[in-house]
């Protein structure tokens, strides 16, 4: 039922909002239907989905919220890999414009969200929160599914939430060019679409294994006007080291993290942006729950289990940070679930300790679950999610025991993936493919027990790019790789030691 209210409003806010064509009718607010969409030139357009819960639900949030305001115990600060003492603003300026600075730093409870943004985000947000009826139906479990849907944004993922403002305040503060690293290119891509809407040049270092197994990601970066290397790649010193040690090393985040940060900090116009990870992209993501909360409240829903995957962490903090706000203040009590492939494990496997963002150790020390910096994740895993550490803040409110963690191998994954695509007709991107699989472990057991838990999923992108994963599974040669306790082990032992 909550299905087609919310797309179709989410239709509706798309036409209405982008500028130039305020000819369109604002449609969101009404509750007629079907509904038309009626531009002033020529055509019009029919809406075919109705309205069926309270539109105001679905407005934008003109706040973000940061989680850290309400926290007892605050999160452990990131130290500069040289004194070891806390990093101060000037130790980052290098690499960020001031405004995202203060955001890393802040203990506000709500950051004010520019209306150039506010007006940006209408291009896809609200998103839709869809009932998986179907999938329900073929699980034939009395639980209740939902899933909030982040693949909408114009580079298919929710990683447009902080691509566009990272870009706007650099944009404020002057900046010219902007460096990143991509991993499947999900985020080489919404910081390249988010460049392009403000004209600053972007130079994005993608992983070698997904720049070779990927195109089309590298095309829509060229496209949006972005400059793309293979990394490692021969223009950085970090670069050219790995390629010294290993000439076909397959790469990893960390190396090309190293090199995007090497260009920033050695060009005084070029600044950095990272994707996930840090506080303040966390806190552009929480418009998702933000949302979701109203969404959820308009149907007179309560989710008993929030469920979603975990690459940095972004999107699962995205949606999960407002509930556990609520959870906090006493309102709610679901679960909230954090789920990471078994070929990348770091919440389930990896310590608790300070360590480098990146491989060459350029990065301050952060206070993450980590399976060391160095750590390589088998290039035959498909499913995304292969950084090597976790957000520091979901770090600790792992350690304060606000959320679980779950890891699941990559077949059983793809599995879950297929049964979604066959039932809901959405082909996930490989990382949420995680959220789905757990989704259905708790689905399943819930017909055992015949409980009807509301499930609540975080489901971050489309796989339209991400394909060949998904030939490789039915074609029956994708296989599952067992966790190399001897890797990790080598990988843990050089994680800085730091008197404690
Ligand atoms: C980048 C990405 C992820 C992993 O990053 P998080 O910060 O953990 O969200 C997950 N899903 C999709 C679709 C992505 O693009």
């Amino acid at each position: 039922m909550a299905q087609s209210l919310v797309l179709s409003s989410n239709f509706c806010s798309n036409f209405s909002s982008r500028k130039g064509e305020e000819k369109w009718l604002w449609c969101s607010k009404s509750k007629k239907s079907p509904s038309h969409l009626r531009l002033s030139s020529c055509s019009s357009v029919k809406v075919t989905a109705s309205y069926n819960a309270n539109p105001q639900a679905t407005d934008i949030p003109r706040q973000w919220y940061n989680l850290i305001a309400d926290l007892p115990i605050k999160p452990p600060p990131p130290l500069h890999p040289k004194t070891f003492e806390p990093v101060k603003p000037e130790d980052l300026s290098p690499l960020f414009p001031d405004e995202l600075i203060k955001q890393e730093a802040t203990n506000d409870r709500f950051i004010d969200i520019p209306e150039e943004v506010i007006d940006i985000y209408k291009l896809w947000r609200p998103t839709p929160l869809i009932r998986a009826k179907r999938l329900e139906k073929l699980l034939n479990t009395p639980a209740r599914i939902y899933y909030k849907y982040e693949g909408g944004s114009p580079a298919g993922s929710h990683k447009a939430n902080t691509s566009v403002p990272q870009v706007w305040y650099n944009a404020q503060e002057g900046v010219k060019n902007l460096v990143t690293e991509t991993g499947a290119g999900q985020w080489g891509s919404a910081l390249a679409f988010a460049s392009s809407l403000f004209g600053l040049n972007c130079e994005v270092w993608q992983v070698r294994a997904s720049y070779d197994q990927k195109p089309y990601r590298k095309l829509m970066m060229q496209t949006w006007g972005a400059k793309v290397h293979p990394s490692p790649s021969d223009v950085t010193q970090a670069g050219r080291k790995i390629l010294q040690m290993d000439p076909s090393s397959p790469g990893s985040l960390g190396i090309a993290i190293s090199e995007a940060v090497e260009v920033a900090a050695t060009h005084a116009d070029t600044k950095y942006c990272l994707g996930s990870v840090l506080n303040h992209v966390l806190l552009h993501q929480s418009v998702i729950g933000e949302e979701c909360i109203k969404q959820m409240e308009a149907i007179g829903e309560t989710p008993d289990l929030i469920i979603g995957c975990t690459g940095g962490g972004s999107n699962f903090a995205g949606l999960t940070f407002p509930f556990i706000r609520e959870k906090l203040n006493g309102k709610i009590n679901p679960r909230i679930q954090a789920v990471e492939p078994t070929a990348c494990p770091s919440l389930t496997k990896g310590v608790y300790a300070y360590d480098f963002g990146d491989t060459a150790g350029m990065t301050p020390l952060m206070k993450m679950h980590t399976l060391g910096h160095d750590f390589i994740p088998d290039p035959i895993h498909a499913g995304g999610l292969r950084y090597h550490g976790m957000a520091p803040l979901i770090s600790h409110v792992y350690e304060l025991g606000y959320m679980e963690a779950v890891a699941i191998p990559q077949t059983e994954c793809f599995q879950g993936a297929i049964q979604f695509a066959r039932s809901e007709g959405l082909i996930p991107a490989p990382e949420p493919t995680h959220a789905i699989a757990a989704t259905i472990r708790e689905a399943l057991r819930c017909r055992e027990t015949g409980e009807s838990k509301v499930i609540l999923m975080a489901m971050c992108g489309h796989g339209h790019f991400d394909l060949p994963s998904y030939e490789k599974y039915l074609q029956g040669s994708m296989v599952d790789l067992s966790f190399s306790e001897d890797k990790i082990q080598a990988s843990l032992a050089k994680i800085p030691q730091l008197a404690s």
